[in-house]
């Protein structure tokens, strides 16, 4: 018996009747005789409602409470899909992340998944139960729920499908696979059949949200199969392996990101100046792209755009701070 992990995203059960394809597609192949783990995201926007709500609250967010808060979307989606499957006949049964083993390291909202203890997963499966797996989230060592940063159920489905030594992990969304260019954004975008473990990294740490970056790694390191493929077609997707050999152009990317430069003669020979700047950005937990240091200017490019508070902030540590 095959062990499959399937997830689906926000916009794929953003409703009951889409809920119902999803339960669907997953019984159908429960049917043909695998073991099903199936991770869900949170329900459409939820995730972006929570942190509109929480901002509302406060401007300074604890961040412990955070994590509690925006966990709570998966937990609905998968209490939600237990309850529809079970409705439907099937034994399922919806595990949070600390029931379903997944242990993190401390960092709020953009934790890492530490180890999984699988022990509750295979005894489920071993029942034929079909699992579902709320994804994003974990706890840590305190018992304190964690979540892996935006878009981060992905990671949980193939650090699942690792766990599990899975035959492979189907990532279903929007989309039916990963394309030349955003598909949303380029209409003449082509989707590509095959891509290698290192071209879907580059492609996602450049922002392409079709798979959150830290999914691949992990994909890569455990040799796990990625199918992406879309929640409301048949089409084929778009295999991700280690198979590929040719030098062909694979995806073109459009990313808004942010840069701040500090400026001043000789800069590069002052290190107080350079260690002050890394320090901010490593205290500040700040994802930084590249860190360029010339003659007379730091350059630091961010992952994402960051707020203007960052740039206040920087400049009171490096201009006004003894
Ligand atoms: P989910 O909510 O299912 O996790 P996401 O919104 O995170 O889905 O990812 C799917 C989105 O990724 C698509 O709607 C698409 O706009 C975007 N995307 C960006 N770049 C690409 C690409 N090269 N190929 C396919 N989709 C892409
Ligand atoms: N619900 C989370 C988010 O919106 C995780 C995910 O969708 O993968 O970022
Ligand atoms: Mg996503």
């Amino acid at each position: 018996m095959d062990t499959i992990v399937l997830k689906f995203g926000g916009s794929s059960i953003a409703d009951n009747e889409k809920l119902q394809l999803v339960a669907n597609r997953i019984t159908k192949l429960y049917n043909k005789g695998n073991k099903i783990v199936v991770i869900l995201s949170a329900q459409g926007k939820t995730t972006d409602k929570l942190i509109e709500e929480a901002k509302e609250l406060s401007p300074t967010i604890n961040n412990r409470e955070l994590d509690s808060l925006l966990s709570s979307g998966e937990q609905v989606s998968i209490s939600k899909l237990g309850i529809l499957l079970n409705s439907m006949g099937y034994q399922a049964i919806s595990l949070n992340g600390w029931q379903a083993g997944i242990y993190t390291d401390n960092n709020n909202q953009n934790a890492i998944i530490k180890r999984i203890d699988t022990t509750r997963i295979i005894q489920e499966l071993n029942n034929d139960k079909i699992v579902i797996i709320a994804g994003f989230q974990g706890i840590n060592e305190n018992m304190d729920i964690t979540t892996l940063g935006r878009g981060g159920s992905d990671t949980t489905a193939i650090a699942i499908a690792a766990a599990l030594k899975a035959k492979n992990c189907y990532i279903f969304s929007d989309v039916d696979g990963v394309y030349t260019s955003d598909p949303n954004r380029v209409a003449e975008a082509k989707k590509l059949a095959a891509l290698s473990y290192e071209e879907m990294m580059e492609i996602s740490s450049e922002g392409a949200k079709v798979l959150h970056n830290r999914s691949v790694e992990i994909g890569e390191k455990f040799k796990i199969p990625i199918i992406t493929k879309s929640t409301f077609n048949n089409k084929a997707g778009t295999i991700i392996s280690d198979i590929i050999e040719e030098n062909t152009v694979k995806s073109i990317i459009k990313k808004d990101v942010s840069r701040i430069s500090i400026v001043g003669n000789g800069i590069i020979r002052n290190f107080s100046i350079i260690q002050k700047v890394l320090h901010f950005i490593e205290n500040n937990k700040l994802d930084m792209l590249n860190f360029e240091v010339s003659e007379s200017k730091i350059s630091v490019t961010f992952k994402d755009i960051i707020p203007d508070i960052v740039l206040s902030n920087i400049h009171e540590k490096i201009l006004n701070e003894k």
